[in-house]
């Protein structure tokens, strides 16, 4: 059978580069995932022959197309038009899909727009898709022997309307299988070069890696089809044995999602107190859903008075070691974590830049203390990336902290993390 696919993004927006071509990346993952390898992909300006002609060239060379945009309501979507022609059938109305857009308006209380109506053609051996979630119905068709579906623009759309229409008609089969495993704390070479012999690429499966935003992902594919789900477990476990204790989760999982789960796990609960960061930490865990089970809330201590007011940080640390010291972390952290009556207090102070340092300190100074009953842990970095890139990391190296003690896993040396003396 030919798993092979094309996808085709249309819209004048996206050729111009006001709008990101995100629909391509999304629809190769899932295409992916399925077992379908995407030959090729093309984006086609809001022109209807044009998008008729690549429809048509597509069906002819690929076992699927999926083709997004252009089912909006407007002028500049044309590519209902576009396919029919490129069937060579006329477009017909659907009464279900006009049915249901009369319904969508009704049900928010004003009358449908006359233009929305178009919305409801659809070549005349086609069917329409639901969109459970925006007025554009998408289109299942047959063109030159090839199954084409079109497919709403609006990724949140799009996403849905895969999943409920296209997925289980395109089948399943046994593609390439893959697992991530996720790490921070460990620079990509170093990390690498502890798993060289699974990186090599004839091996099955084969292991590769990539950092993004600092986290250095192990990627492990099988691309033969014997290829047991043992194997498969067998080299993430060797990853893991040789990424030990940087890794912290594997395919959606986050720091923050991780540590919620740990501070879960031992009905444990966590405040924050923020210098250098800002409420990143915040809000990175109050990203999660259901936080509000294990964070108890935080502080952004920006002045040293509120590190002393609010924190209780005594005025001598801060006179005699300075706002960024091992002292003042310490303190910020206990005084986070009695007053919100937390298990855990985590706290972050720094030198983010881009002015600020000195020869002593030098930009990229942070400290971070995770405290708790038994006392704390505490380290000294020095991060490199400006002053965003010093923010993001010393968030995430304050969240892999906490998990470190919470894991009992504390001798581990972080990337950028400075010894203790000097
Ligand atoms: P349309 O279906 O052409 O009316 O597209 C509606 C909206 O969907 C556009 O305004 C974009 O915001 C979004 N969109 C369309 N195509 C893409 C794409 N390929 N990637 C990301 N967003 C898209
Ligand atoms: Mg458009």
């Amino acid at each position: 059978m030919n798993r092979t696919a094309a996808t085709i993004s249309i819209g004048d927006e996206l050729l111009a580069g006001e709008t990101l071509d995100s629909n391509a990346r999304l629809l190769a993952g899932l295409l992916g995932e399925a077992g379908w390898r995407v030959k090729r992909h093309r984006v086609v300006g809001d022109d209807e022959p044009a998008i008729a002609a690549e429809i048509r060239d597509a069906a002819e060379h690929v076992g699927l197309v999926l083709v997004t945009g252009g089912l909006g309501p407007t002028a500049d979507d044309l590519t209902r038009a576009a396919l029919a022609a490129a069937m060579e059938e006329p477009l017909v109305k659907d009464r279900l899909a006009e049915e249901t857009l009369e319904a969508f308006f009704a049900g928010r209380g004003y009358p449908m727009p006359e233009m929305n109506r178009s919305q409801a053609m659809r070549p005349e051996s086609a069917r329409c898709l639901p969109n459970a979630h925006g007025t554009a119905p998408g289109v299942a068709a047959m063109c030159a022997g090839t199954p084409v579906y079109l497919l709403p623009g609006p990724p949140h759309e799009l996403k849905p309307m895969y999943e409920a229409s296209v997925r289980p008609e395109i089948g399943d089969a046994v593609g390439t299988r893959t697992r991530e495993l996720r790490s921070f704390g460990v620079g990509e070479s170093l990390a690498a070069e502890r798993i060289a012999e699974l990186m090599n690429r004839d091996a099955e499966p084969v292991v590769g890696t990539t950092v993004s935003r600092s986290i250095v992902t192990a990627r492990i594919r099988a691309r033969n089809p014997k290829t047991t789900e043992a194997e498969i477990d067998a080299v993430a476990n060797r990853v893991r044995a040789a990424w030990a204790p940087y890794i912290f989760g594997e395919g959606e999982d986050s720091l923050e999602s991780v540590v919620g789960e740990l501070l879960t796990e031992r009905k444990s609960t966590l405040a924050s107190a923020e210098s250098c960061t800002g409420g990143l930490v915040a809000w990175m865990v109050t990203r999660i859903a259901g936080s509000s089970a294990w964070f108890r809330g935080g502080w952004v201590t920006y002045e040293n008075r509120r590190k002393q007011e609010d924190l209780g940080v005594p005025a001598e640390i801060l006179e005699s070691t300075g706002a960024v010291s091992r002292e003042t972390a310490i303190a910020m952290a206990h005084g986070a974590r009695s007053r919100a009556g937390a298990d855990y207090g985590v706290s972050t102070t720094g030198i983010a830049g881009p002015g600020g340092g000195t020869d002593d300190k030098p930009v990229g100074t942070v400290w971070i203390a995770v405290a708790d009953a038994r006392g704390e842990s505490v380290r000294r970095f020095r991060f490199p990336g400006g002053r965003s890139g010093v923010r993001d990391r010393t968030a995430k190296a304050a969240l892999q902290m906490i998990r470190f003690r919470l894991l009992e896993e504390e001798t581990a040396r972080l990337l950028w993390e400075e010894p203790l003396d000097g």
